[in-house]
């Protein structure tokens, strides 16, 4: 399964990397840098295209690839690879630009890139995608464009921990005996180097970030919601990989998912939906549509505009625009997907008193969890295995001088929860929940000193200050 899902109908003629280079420039006058060095932070530093040809059955196809290097202020440079039709450099440079500032306000210390493939997966049989993706990989080798320590790609739409895994396998082939080569790649599956939570890790940090968006009282009465989660009515367009566990770990924490959009259409019910079922439906009709109970809406960007608390658009860019934005109902949006929203679908919320959670920040758990497996693979262990036991023997004499002190004892269910020594998954969970909090309190510290209510540029700024140091920093080189 891919990163996200396509529901997305792309508006023609808009550059996306010059939307991002809008929403920097908006930021960037609230800093202090000299022009130079914005310039510099802003730019793509390495564009690489590529055309290599493929056998695929009887014909050779000349496949068109990108992999974009946007920012090496910190290395390596990360950031997912895409495979889809609608793949252009312009996207991929778009993609990489945000990389840089995703890493830069989650603290994750890389420099932002992406890749992308122009081929539509569906059409191709697994041995046809594996010949694609191993080329693509060795073409990436040979140009010095990936490496633990230079560029490590990732899964984003349309690829997946299967992709990854060729990925590092072409790249250890080709690199042998270098003793960190996993580390070339994230996203893996857990039994080739792969971390547990990475699978789950962008969804879960939408749903810890909007979590604390909705847990400050103050905020959530400029919008007139309640604080808290509980009870607020979701809607999420695009079931895939993100979209999915966003709205899983929504409906498990308490929210309603009213609404689920796919390509084929969406589907509404007040009363809520199980995440689970929907999916396990879809899968066994082919589609979202008919699914009992629920209300059709064939068209699956109407689901965008219908009756909600929060919207989760999770699947492509630019789908919230000038041409609907004025319709979207929901008080809070969370940008799981890359860009869904236009600056000018941005303007006209911000003016309705919209919150908007900008993708920079509420997706950044994918590429926390990234780091997170990458450490792993430098390290050489799993996380927990050193000190499981330690903590459990600890935690048990602990336990036993309280209990001999106070001569009274826990019960089970707490003497479990006070032994428990951290799993890999533990730890994976608790740093990517620290991660989400303390950086959305940066933003919103951000947002009071500026005494600006558009999320999007004080993260913007927030970025831009960590970035632009690093350069002052360095220096120019002469
Ligand atoms: N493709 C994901 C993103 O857009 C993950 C990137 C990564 O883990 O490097 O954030």
């Amino acid at each position: 399964m891919g990163e996200a899902t396509a529901t997305a109908t792309n508006t023609a003629h808009y550059s996306f990397f010059r939307g991002v280079e809008q929403n920097f420039d908006k930021a960037a006058k609230y800093t202090r840098f000299e022009p130079g060095i914005l310039e510099q932070i802003k730019s793509c530093n390495s564009v690489y295209r590529m055309k290599f040809p493929v056998r695929i059955g009887n014909e050779i196809e000349v496949i068109e690839a990108y992999r974009v290097q946007h920012s090496h202020h910190k290395l390596p440079c990360k950031g997912g690879i895409r495979y889809s039709m609608d793949v252009n450099q312009d996207e991929v440079m778009a993609l990489a630009a945000l990389m840089t500032y995703k890493c830069a306000i989650v603290n994750v210390p890389f420099g932002g890139a992406k890749g992308g493939i122009k081929i539509d997966p569906r059409k191709y049989s697994v041995f046809e995608l594996e010949k694609i993706t191993r080329r693509y990989a060795s073409e990436l080798v040979k140009k010095n464009f990936i490496g633990p320590g230079i560029d490590v790609p990732a899964p984003d739409y349309g690829s997946g921990a299967r992709e990854m895994s060729w990925i590092a396998d072409t790249y250890a082939s080709l690199k042998p005996g270098e003793i960190d080569s996993l580390g070339c790649v994230t996203g893996k599956p857990v039994t080739q180097g792969g971390v547990r939570g990475r699978t789950e890790a962008t969804g879960l940090g939408v749903y810890y970030g909007i979590r604390e968006v909705c847990s400050i009282a103050e905020d959530m009465q400029k919008v007139g919601l309640t604080t808290g989660l509980a009870g607020k009515k979701v809607i999420v367009q695009g079931l895939g990989n993100v979209g999915y566990h966003a709205a899983k770990f929504f409906h498990e924490g308490g929210a309603i998912i009213v609404g689920l959009a796919e390509y084929e259409g969406a589907i509404y019910d007040p009363n809520g939906l199980d995440p689970d079922k929907v999916v396990a439906y879809r899968k066994e009709n082919k589609s979202i549509l008919g699914y009992p109970g629920a209300t059709d809406v064939p068209n699956s960007a109407d689901a965008l505009e219908m009756e909600c608390d929060i919207l989760i658009p999770a699947a492509l860019e630019n789908v919230i625009n000038g041409g609907n934005a004025a319709r979207v109902k929901a008080k809070i949006i969370g940008e799981a997907a890359n860009g869904p929203l236009t600056p000018e679908a941005d303007e006209i919320l911000l003016a309705k008193g919209c919150i908007i959670v900008p993708d920079m920040y509420i997706n950044a758990g994918g590429v926390t969890v990234s780091y997170f497996e990458w450490l792993k693979n430098l390290s050489h262990v799993r996380f927990g295995r050193m000190d499981k036991r330690f903590s459990e023997n600890q935690n048990t004499q602990i336990l036993q001088s309280v209990e001999a002190l106070t001569g009274k004892k826990v019960t089970d269910i707490e003497r479990r929860q006070i032994l428990h020594g951290p799993d890999e998954v533990d730890l994976i969970y608790s740093g990517l929940e620290d991660t989400m909090i303390d950086s959305y309190h940066e933003i919103r510290d951000m947002m009071l000193t500026l005494g600006i209510n558009d999320m999007r540029t004080a993260a913007f700024v927030v970025s831009i200050n960590k970035v632009g140091v690093a350069y002052e920093e360095l220096g120019i080189f002469p």
